[in-house]
């Protein structure tokens, strides 16, 4: 369960950094342990591939010293769907974070 959690907020993560410039794997799996999030490559292209098949994200190749690089960028509808989790976040965290020393 906490694992379906974590990729609800890796997906997020995700989105949110491809709407500030397009992202690579390398640097996602960086990104994403600087955040305590330490995920395998066999766990962020899967996610990476369904964004990408749910058209929230779009890919393409660049040239970087010599070795074709996989870039993700936001597409419209992702800037949608982080609009619309961005509330939903902000909800849960009015709610669930107000209380917080309540045990
Ligand atoms: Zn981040």
């Amino acid at each position: 369960m906490i694992k379906d959690f974590f990729l609800g907020f890796i997906r997020i993560h995700i989105l949110f950094h491809a709407s500030q410039a397009p992202v690579y794997g390398a640097e996602l799996t960086r990104e994403l342990a600087r955040h305590g999030y330490n995920i395998s490559p066999g766990t962020l292209y899967p996610v990476l591939h369904s964004l990408e098949e749910q058209g929230l994200l779009r890919t393409y190749g660049e040239v970087v010293e010599g070795k074709v690089r996989k870039y993700y960028a936001i597409t419209r509808r992702g800037r949608e769907a982080l609009t619309e989790a961005r509330k939903k976040i902000k909800e849960l965290v009015d709610e669930v974070m107000v209380n917080e020393n309540d045990k």
